[in-house]
């Protein structure tokens, strides 16, 4: 079962779509299942450092 709410994995605001209608970033679940924290931390560090040089 998947929640309605997403999340928003770039810049942190909640939306129902896949895609952030605020920066265009991928939305995911406020509170994913089961990730180790390195893994998450990493990801979410290369996504933002993607979206600051796209908003250059
Ligand atoms: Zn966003």
């Amino acid at each position: 079962m998947r929640s309605i709410l997403q999340k928003c994995l770039a810049c942190g605001r909640y939306s129902m779509k896949d895609v952030c209608p605020n920066c265009g970033h991928a939305t995911g679940s406020p509170m994913p299942p089961r990730y180790s924290p390195e893994d998450r931390y990493g990801a979410y560090r290369r996504k933002l450092k993607r979206v600051h040089e796209l908003e250059r």
